[in-house]
């Protein structure tokens, strides 16, 4: 099955295209004192090896804002600046040349200062996120109907920056309920063709997070919603892109990292699979597929059952055997090992570019 994407503009942050046929992104925020520039540049950096394609910052203070161009001077991908309460500091933000703009209808909702934002993001060409949170919508009412006033909060907000003549949009709808999320990305999806940041906010530490996170996230992708995500988790920043590229893997969204399809062991298995598995995974972390030859698909299996039919079937496989295991390199087998020198050997044929 391919996943068949919502028609959507194409909006560019940097030189990252959202929307439109360009891949689903992977952002995320960091978690410093944005004026603290070095600790600061230093956790983008991090998070750019993982994979993060797009970051945003804090922008609480006149002191963040002055520090962003010297912050972009220093790091590789495009930064956003979140804008907090005051519409001067994203002003100064843009003045200092970020590459995109979240601004929340929840606290920057003045016509007058709102005109003066598009303006300047109009005349530097950037785009800006209305991102609507369900902590901090401006109209209270009941619980169940949260999914629709956001989307009524982002419509309204839509409809301003419409009337100033800007079209360079994303859209944002995170609730840290998971089905109010949801509800109401498919009901935005009916009423306008934005491009859409995806996430739960606050969905709380690695565990549950990143499960409700997947479960969240992957339902709205598997129906072709999303065009940027970002994992928000009470965690090191580096998980949330971990767990953002775990999910556009499984979807197959992005090929660019290795997938591991393993068994969960069971008494027929004869190696220790678990072990052999975690080495490989760690192995192969922060190989992307540029990095090396074609492997895509890595089948990692504990015996004869099922073994030979998932080892075939992937780009590299392994089927494990008594205290032994058989190679397969797209179908065929190339060599048998013995239980010792598998993980070697199994990554050795992962990163041989000769037979790609
Ligand atoms: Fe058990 Fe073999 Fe299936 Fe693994 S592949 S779960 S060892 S039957």
């Amino acid at each position: 099955m391919v996943i068949k994407k919502r028609k959507t503009r194409q909006v560019k942050i940097g030189n990252v295209k959202i929307g439109g046929n360009a891949p689903v992104s992977i952002q995320s925020m960091a978690k410093t004192d944005t004026a603290d520039m070095q600790v600061t540049v230093s956790q983008i950096k991090a998070l750019e090896q993982q994979g993060c394609e797009i970051v945003r910052v804090a922008v609480k203070n006149m002191a963040c804002a002055r520090v962003l161009d010297k912050i972009k001077a220093r790091i590789g991908i495009p930064i956003v600046a979140d804008i907090h309460f005051h519409f001067q500091l994203a002003l100064e933000a843009i003045s200092r040349g970020v590459d995109g703009l979240r601004l929340n209808p929840g606290n920057i909702y003045r016509r007058s200062e709102i005109k003066q934002v598009v303006k300047m993001a109009k005349k530097k060409d950037i785009p800006i996120r209305v991102g609507v949170n369900s902590g901090s919508l401006r109209t209270s009412g009941k619980k169940k109907k949260i999914a629709g006033q956001m989307v009524k909060s982002a419509l309204d907000y839509i409809k301003i920056l419409n009337d100033l003549d800007f079209y360079s949009i994303i859209v944002s709808l995170k609730a840290s309920d998971l089905l109010t999320t949801v509800q109401a990305y498919r009901m935005m999806a009916k009423k306008c063709d934005y491009p859409f940041h995806l996430g739960l906010t606050a969905a709380g530490p690695e565990d549950p997070g990143s499960l409700k996170s997947a479960i969240g996230l992957g339902v709205l992708l598997a129906e072709g919603i999303g065009d940027t995500i970002r994992v928000s988790l009470t965690a090191d920043p580096n998980e949330e892109v971990k767990v953002a590229r775990n999910i556009l893997t499984a979807l197959k969204l992005r090929k660019d990292k290795i997938e591991i399809v393993s068994c969960p062991t069971c008494g027929r298995c004869e190696i220790e699979l678990i072990k052999i598995v975690k080495q490989v995974k760690k192995r192969l972390n922060q190989l992307t597929i540029s990095d090396h030859c074609s492997p895509v698909k890595v089948a990692i299996m504990g015996c004869v059952v099922n073994g030979p039919g998932e080892a075939r079937d992937a780009d590299v496989g392994l089927a494990g055997g008594r205290k032994s295991g058989i190679i397969f390199r797209k179908g065929k087998i190339v060599k048998k090992v013995g239980e010792k020198e598998m993980v070697d050997e199994l990554v050795k044929e992962i990163l041989n570019p000769k037979k790609s």
